[in-house]
């Protein structure tokens, strides 16, 4: 049987492991050979089939933990370079091509191959790259039902009380990241948005702040898809300014990298006083 069927062997194998699970010396060098087996270092090796990220933070010295684990477990998360990566605090660090890893010493048993569990690697975000980017990836955590009640539960109890909000305020319904950004950043303005609003002739629609401002928030799309979605979100907007409503729309670009025109965008129809009825709330 090839080595890489073998059960007990996981993704990435110490040399002692490979021969407790029975691999000899002259099959692990023909594993190589072939290609199935990688060589990560003396003594470390990775099964061709393993995702590269893992083979990297293993070629590191570690397991994928913060934004690299919640990436690899398929959560949105906020542009970051280089892999974030769990070395034991003993351990030592290896030097590897390409390396941009940005190495979190932890006292918690390190296996190569596995990654930080979801719970964990939000407390991780939170501490490295901060509240924000903890939330969004919290949202995404939540929309995917990957966080249950007893994960709550211990994240409320680890993050640092003046954080603890964010598991209240977080929704389960987010369909990106921009929209978890989004509500997130208006609230430190102390603007409340209503998300997942159904109107009538119009459809869902992704915020309403107050009664008569609409808040949309586009993702990533090919470019015959823009087309049509285009169109779409033109007939949208035209059907909503029917009704009354006008629409602000913000794409990636505007929400990640020109946060200050969003935000002008937001007060300045606040300032024109015509949504101020509802949903403006002052925080303490
Ligand atoms: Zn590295
Ligand atoms: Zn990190």
């Amino acid at each position: 049987m090839p080595i890489t069927q073998k059960r007990r062997v996981r993704s990435i194998a110490r040399t002692d492991e490979l021969r407790a699970a029975g691999v000899s010396a002259r099959a692990l060098a023909g594993a190589v050979r072939s290609g199935a087996i990688i060589r990560l270092r003396r003594g470390v090796y990775a099964r061709a089939d393993a995702p590269i990220d893992v083979r990297r933070a293993a070629a590191h010295g570690g397991m994928l933990c913060c934004l690299s684990a919640a990436r690899q477990a398929g959560l949105w998360v906020v542009e970051h370079a280089g892999l974030h990566v769990a070395i034991g605090h003993r351990d030592r660090v290896h030097a590897h091509p390409g390396c941009r890893c940005v190495t979190h010493r932890t006292v918690r048993p390190v296996v190569l191959g596995r990654r930080s569990s979801i719970r964990r690697a939000l407390l991780e975000i939170l501490r490295c790259a901060g509240d924000e980017a903890c939330f969004a990836s919290l949202e995404s955590a939540l929309a995917r039902g990957l966080l249950s009640s007893a994960d709550r539960e211990w994240l409320g109890i680890r993050m640092p009380a003046q954080h603890r909000w964010m598991l209240e305020f977080a929704r389960d319904d987010a369909a990106s990241g921009l929209e978890s950004l989004l509500r997130f950043r208006l609230r430190a303005d102390g603007i409340v948005l209503q998300a997942q609003v159904e109107i009538p002739g119009v459809g869902r629609v992704d915020f309403v702040l107050g009664d008569r401002l609409i808040l949309e928030v586009d993702g990533v799309l090919g470019h015959a898809d823009a087309v049509e979605s285009r169109h779409k979100d033109l007939v949208r907007d035209a059907i909503a300014a029917g009704l009354g409503f006008d629409t602000l729309r913000f794409d990636y670009e505007m929400v990640v990298r020109d946060w200050p025109t969003v935000r002008a965008a937001v007060l300045g129809k606040l300032g024109l006083g015509l949504h101020v009825s509802v949903g403006v709330l002052r925080f303490g």
